[in-house]
């Protein structure tokens, strides 16, 4: 949309109130609020915001921010339709010298965007977000609680949940996501949506929607959506598998008709290169103490650093589908990632990896929760880090990775996170009482 339009659309929807996003490092959205009579402001740029009061961006000597729309993520929310609409742009956050300021998650992976498009690729990426939908009590908080007694794909009507992702599903379309599938997932009340594939830009802004949206369609129901990777012991936790493919000049450079299983070579270089900075990818993909618990055996999580062309069991699987439509799927990543640190660390890892020629082991075909330790190791399988500590770890020894998300972005991730941990290895747990009070 051009400016022009925007302008006019504002007037033509009686639009009172224009949000202003952005997403810090811990990927949590922010926003802030206008009027629409000072829309000219914010499209010119000028609208400011104190950067220092947002975990992980600014020093207080450094706060003024600049918040700069972009034109192309103008969307009214859907649910403000009856008492006044309110609009919404996704912002670039830059510094009063005009440049993009560092610490904002979406200006790195501009970054890589450009960093692909210098060598004439451009990446797509298309998530499958996975969450819970969980009752309130009578004061408004969740309730560990599952709702309904449903599974995979599961179609009777089982409860309120299956209602709730129906409404989801109608405003994710009226803001302009295009819903492919959705469906209940393996866990009782657990649900995935996937939507389409798009350009990782864009994609990452399209799960910060997606969350907004999932999050406060639940809430005006009545309900709770969490992304938390694991809530419950025993059952599945939520993942966000995400697919991926690389073009260039228009052709999907993962296909190539001539080869075994009809897969280039290039798309084992882009493997081989997200192998080779898997650990560090996992802190930026598994952030938070308790997505370790999710990636244990047995709950088609993965854990082991191995890909297939088709094995559910393996970190990247290969779909079945060809030609365009030739991709990977990175299944480790999970809805508490931010997508725009996300992608960064990926993009340019599979990168590195055509441009250096990095080969991956060989593709496993089998089941590979149930494979000896011995057979791994002959094969050069290895774990993914099993915890936020082990992966932070690996992070902080990894420069190339620091490289992709600069200095700042490095430094506050690492920080914020290990203060996280810190507080973990502090905490008293219920396992602990439950397993040492009675007894010791
Ligand atoms: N919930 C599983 C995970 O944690 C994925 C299940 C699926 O999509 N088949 O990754
Ligand atoms: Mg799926
Ligand atoms: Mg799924
Ligand atoms: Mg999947």
């Amino acid at each position: 949309m051009t400016r022009e339009e925007i302008l006019k659309k504002i007037v033509e929807e009686k639009i009172k109130f224009i949000r202003l996003q952005i997403t810090d490092i811990n990927g949590m959205l922010k926003n802030v609020e206008i009027p629409a009579d000072e829309i000219e402001r914010a499209l010119d740029g000028k609208v400011m915001f104190d950067g220092s009061s947002i975990e992980g961006m600014a020093r207080i000597d450094e706060s003024d921010m600049y918040l700069i729309p972009d034109l192309s993520t103008f969307t009214i929310l859907p649910w403000t339709l009856e008492n006044g609409k309110v609009g919404r742009f996704v912002c670039d956050v830059y510094k009063p010298d005009g440049k993009p300021y560092e610490g904002d998650p979406r200006s790195v992976l501009k970054r890589i965007v450009k960093k692909l498009r210098d060598e004439e690729y451009i990446g797509y990426a298309g998530p499958e977000p996975e969450f819970f939908i969980l009752p309130r009590d009578e004061k408004g908080n969740p309730k560990l609680e599952l709702m309904d007694k449903g599974g995979y794909f599961d179609l009777l009507p089982i409860g309120h949940g299956e209602e709730t992702r129906k409404m989801i599903v109608e405003a994710l379309e009226e803001m302009g996501l295009n819903v492919e599938a959705s469906h209940h997932e393996v866990a009782p009340s657990q649900h995935e949506i996937d939507f389409t594939y798009d350009k990782i830009l864009e994609t990452a802004d399209n799960i910060q929607t997606f969350k907004l949206v999932v999050k406060t369609i639940s809430l005006l129901r009545g309900m709770h959506a969490t992304f938390m990777p694991k809530p419950f012991f025993g059952i599945n936790g939520s993942g966000m598998h995400c697919n991926m493919s690389l073009f260039k000049n228009d052709e999907n450079i993962f296909y190539d008709k001539n080869k075994k299983y009809e897969l280039s070579q290039e798309l084992q270089y882009f493997i081989g290169g997200i192998f080779e900075h898997i650990n560090s990818i996992t802190a930026i993909a598994n952030p938070t103490i308790n997505s370790y618990k999710r990636l244990v055996p047995g709950y088609e999580a993965p854990i082991n650093v191995a890909w297939a062309a088709s094995n559910r069991t393996a970190l990247i699987r290969v779909p079945a589908s060809r030609g365009k439509g030739t991709r990977i799927e990175l299944r480790s990543p999970d809805p508490t990632a931010n997508p725009y640190l996300l992608f960064s660390v990926i993009f340019a890892s599979g990168l590195k990896g055509v441009k250096e020629k990095i080969l991956p082991p060989e593709p496993v075909v089998e089941n590979i929760y149930k494979m000896k330790e011995d057979k791994k190791m002959e094969l050069g399988i290895k774990k993914l880090p099993s915890s936020l500590k082990e992966s932070l770890e690996c992070l902080k020894n990894d420069e190339f990775i620091k490289d992709v998300l600069g200095e700042h972005i490095f430094k506050k991730f690492i920080e914020i996170k290990e203060k996280e941990c810190r507080l973990f290895d502090a905490a008293v747990t219920d396992w602990e009482t439950n397993k040492y009070l009675g007894i010791l």
